[in-house]
């Protein structure tokens, strides 16, 4: 049992002395504020003291005394992950919030990789590209808002604008620097040698910068990120095919991802969904829901849409020539289920136009369907997200929730990223029990299945997963020990302790 202090007025004294007075706050409002920011977390609780550090030294100066005085401490860097930076446990101790640290320190567009802060907010990294680098873009997430940031998304294992050709968050990192409760500044990559360039992940082997990848903030704090840039090509469109059914949506998508070269790595972002994605778009009681007016607009009930990137006006009309064709070939082969269905969605150029905007902000609608929403997001092999759309979808509609159902290719369809979205009632306690009902059932089967839940809940993710995983579970724990022997970092969070 670990045993955490409540943060008193020397603490506050200390903390002060640090950052500088105008940036620590105990004030009720300023912190409860930092709870109304994490829109999707349902377990989440007040941290007793605010501080912004600006230089990853004051970020030491906190972490070791909170280590001494064994004062929890939860890193933020924009608090748009869903409630995953509030604490857990009270007394909830630091929220550290990183904000402050926004500088944008290096781009090198030879070796192609930045090097950031992690308080530099999607949006922001953008802008900068656009302004002083407009050949290159970031990897920011797809869908989150401009003021989530490159670095919280690399944590939390998320996805981003180039996925579908260039891997999950956590592979476009090349390295960083972590401060320890122990005390020490860590560089990973190559850049553990000093004076070496951050040009290599797998640095001086073997790689320690995996551990922190997923690791929700419950091992080190991270104070500087190297992120790998890409080229911004001109020659863009979406093209998008329609299907009455997952399986058609999924086989077709494998097909043409599993070819990698000539058109998989000039898809960046495949996804796909079924209609109550529009649907739930808008406040519940002002459109209807029922699959019919969807289909009077011309809405299918499954749908895959490819977000081509190219370097001349050629190559993208060879992209998506290859796409219809693959869509053509594939109404004859026997795997498809309905060829009838199978037809091409000829979006508007200003759908077009909207979709490839960035930073976009579509996700942002779910919440007026009922004033709450929750992405529970996992990983599946490509090949099997039909099933789990089927599956899971089965679980949703029998707790009165919306089949909604997002689905995303990692790396030309090699995974799955499978997201349902939870439209839920936040104003109606009921309706908490009633996602976590539904979230054990749900999970039950896809643990069953081996399908990984991508940003674990510590009440019923990272408990069911880790004990399954006993033995992974005891390796965790002594890493944590090693750089946190506390245990002061997010207590609760991986279920650590
Ligand atoms: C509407 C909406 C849409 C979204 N769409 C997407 C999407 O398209 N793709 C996607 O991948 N995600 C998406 N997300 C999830 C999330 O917003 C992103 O992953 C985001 O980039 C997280 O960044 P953040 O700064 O807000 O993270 P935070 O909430 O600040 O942190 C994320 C986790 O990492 C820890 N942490 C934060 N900073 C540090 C640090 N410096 N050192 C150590 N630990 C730290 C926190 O404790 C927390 O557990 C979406 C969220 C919302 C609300």
């Amino acid at each position: 049992m670990v045993h955490y202090n409540k943060v008193n007025d020397v603490d506050i004294e200390h903390f002060e002395s640090v950052v500088g007075k105008e940036f620590v706050s105990a004030n009720p409002a300023i912190r409860a504020s930092y709870l109304a920011k994490s829109v999707m977390g349902l377990e989440s609780s007040m941290g007793d003291v605010i501080i912004r550090p600006r230089y990853t030294e004051e970020v030491r100066k906190i972490l070791i005394w909170c280590d001494t005085r064994k004062i929890p401490v939860s890193p933020i860097s924009a608090g748009l992950s869903g409630g995953f930076g509030c604490p857990l446990i009270k007394p909830g101790g630091v929220v550290l919030d990183l904000s402050r640290m926004n500088r944008i320190i290096k781009i090198d567009e030879d070796s192609r990789y930045a090097i950031i802060e992690p308080g530099v907010t999607a949006g922001e990294l953008w802008a900068y590209m656009e302004k002083y680098h407009p050949s290159f873009c970031p990897p920011i997430a797809d869908g989150a808002p401009p003021a989530a940031t490159v670095m919280g998304d690399a944590i939390d294992r998320g996805f981003n604008l180039c996925t579908s050709s260039m891997g999950p968050q956590g592979d476009i990192f090349l390295g960083g620097e972590v401060c320890v409760p122990t005390g020490d500044i860590i560089r990973l990559g190559s850049w553990a040698l000093n004076g070496t360039e951050p040009f290599y992940k797998w640095g001086l082997g073997p790689e320690l910068f995996s551990l922190f990848m997923g690791s929700q903030g419950a091992m080190g704090v991270f104070t500087k990120g190297v992120v790998k840039i890409f080229p911004h090509p001109k020659f863009k469109t979406v093209k998008a095919w329609a299907m009455d059914n997952p399986y058609d949506m999924q086989n077709l998508t494998l097909e043409l991802g599993k070819q990698e070269f000539g058109v998989a790595h000039n898809t960046v972002m495949v996804q796909g969904g079924n209609w109550p994605l529009v649907m739930t778009r808008w406040p519940k009681d002002k459109v209807p829901n029922d699959y019919e007016f969807y289909k009077k607009l011309g809405i299918s009930k499954w749908w895959m849409n490819w977000e081509c990137w190219a370097q001349t006006q050629e190559e993208l009309d060879t992209v998506t020539k290859t796409i219809d064709k693959f869509a053509e070939e594939f109404k004859k082969k026997k795997i498809c289920k309905n060829p009838d269905a199978i037809k091409e969605w000829k979006l508007h150029p200003k759908q077009i136009q909207s979709r490839l905007r960035k930073p976009n902000k579509i996700a942002i609608p779910y919440s007026y369907w009922e004033a709450g929403f929750l992405f529970i997001t996992y990983y599946t092999p490509w090949n099997e997200c039909a099933d789990f759309a089927v599956e899971y979808n089965k679980i949703l509609k029998k707790y009165d929730f919306p089949e909604v159902m997002w689905i995303a290719s990692i790396e030309r369809c090699r995974q799955a990223i499978c997201m349902p979205i939870v439209c839920f009632d936040s104003s109606k306690p009921e309706d908490f029990v009633r996602v976590q009902d539904m979230n054990r059932e749900t999970f039950e089967l896809c643990l069953d299945r081996g399908w990984i839940n991508y940003r674990p809940d510590p009440f019923i993710h990272a408990p069911m997963t880790y004990s399954m995983a006993g033995t992974y579970l005891k390796y965790l724990r002594k890493v944590k020990e090693m750089f946190d022997p506390n245990y002061i970092l997010h207590p609760g969070r991986l279920m650590l302790p």
